[in-house]
């Protein structure tokens, strides 16, 4: 396993990879869990080497986010990678990644506004710039994302269908199933932020969600069960919900029922120190 740190290096190694087959990327801000791992598990089933990279990006962290706090550790991030088969770890610098002087900004509308874009205004610009930028660095064949950042894996395949990206081809941008822990709550870096209390109020989260699907699902109001379903995260120890939306699964347009098209359950909330997402898919109308 190759890791690199600087772009002409990277270069070279990818196209020497990209050789043998089939070159899959799987963009990551490392402190790797099985969410993370799954996704390079995925990879390698689609492509001959897999190439991971590891870059907390500062674009996409708000002025009073967690940008400093986020957990940094590298040896164990790379031993799991080793473990893993990958071929090569791309671990770009911040400035290296943006020089100075760097001036572009990719935004993507429509699907960047609300939810995560309302709340974290400049988030889906920073995701959709260095997802650019790690593409035309690596060129992979194939990139793959977690359905738990829903929004960002609709962001990303915009962006890639707009742009003409050709690697990876938007068709060959794939999303995985979020991977839980037992309780249900989504693996994410950022529960390494919560208590011991905390952790086990937090699987609040996805137990309320199934129940909203499930009773969006039989039929019951949306924006009532929308307000129970945040009632019940704050009486289950949550500070604040973000949001709470049903949406067109795919465009992420507002909607006020399931219709014909495939809905999810989209939200975000806090509790501690952290800012918690998830989303659920709700079956189209019978
Ligand atoms: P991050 O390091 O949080 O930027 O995540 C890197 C990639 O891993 C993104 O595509 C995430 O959507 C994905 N990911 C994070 N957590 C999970 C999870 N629990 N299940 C599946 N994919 C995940």
């Amino acid at each position: 396993m190759q890791t690199i740190e600087g772009l002409d290096p990277l270069r070279s190694a990818a196209s020497q990879l990209r050789r043998d087959g089939p070159l899959a990327l799987v963009p990551t801000m490392g402190a790797l869990h099985e969410g993370h791992l799954t996704l390079v598990r995925a990879a390698r089933r689609h492509a001959a080497h897999v190439a991971v990279s590891i870059f907390v990006n500062p674009l996409q962290f708000g002025a009073n986010e967690d940008l400093a706090a986020y957990p940094r550790p590298r040896e164990r991030d790379l031993d799991l990678l080793r473990g893993e088969g990958v071929s090569l770890v791309w671990t770009p610098t911040a400035e290296g990644m943006y020089p100075a002087g760097f001036a572009t900004n990719i935004s993507v509308s429509g699907v960047s506004d609300g939810l995560c874009g309302a709340a974290r205004p400049g988030h889906f610009d920073g995701v959709a710039t260095v997802v650019c930028k790690l593409f035309n660095q690596v060129r992979p064949d194939v990139a793959l994302f977690g359905e738990k950042d829903w929004q960002q894996l609709a962001v990303i395949r915009r962006m890639a269908r707009d742009l003409d990206l050709v690697r990876p081809h938007v068709d060959r941008i794939l999303g995985v199933p979020t991977v839980r822990e037992a309780d249900g709550l989504a693996m994410s870096s950022r529960n390494a932020y919560l208590t011991a209390e905390q952790r086990a109020q937090a699987a609040t989260l996805p137990r309320a969600m199934a129940d909203a699907v499930a009773a969006i699902e039989r039929g019951a109001d949306v924006p009532a069960t929308l307000a129970t379903l945040s009632t019940a995260l704050i009486a289950g120890g949550f500070t604040a919900v973000d949001y709470a939306e049903l949406r067109d699964a795919d465009s992420l347009a507002a909607i006020d029922r399931p219709g014909a098209v495939p809905a999810r359950l989209l939200v975000a909330a806090r509790i501690g120190r952290a800012r918690l997402i998830d989303n659920l898919a709700v079956a189209p109308a019978p």
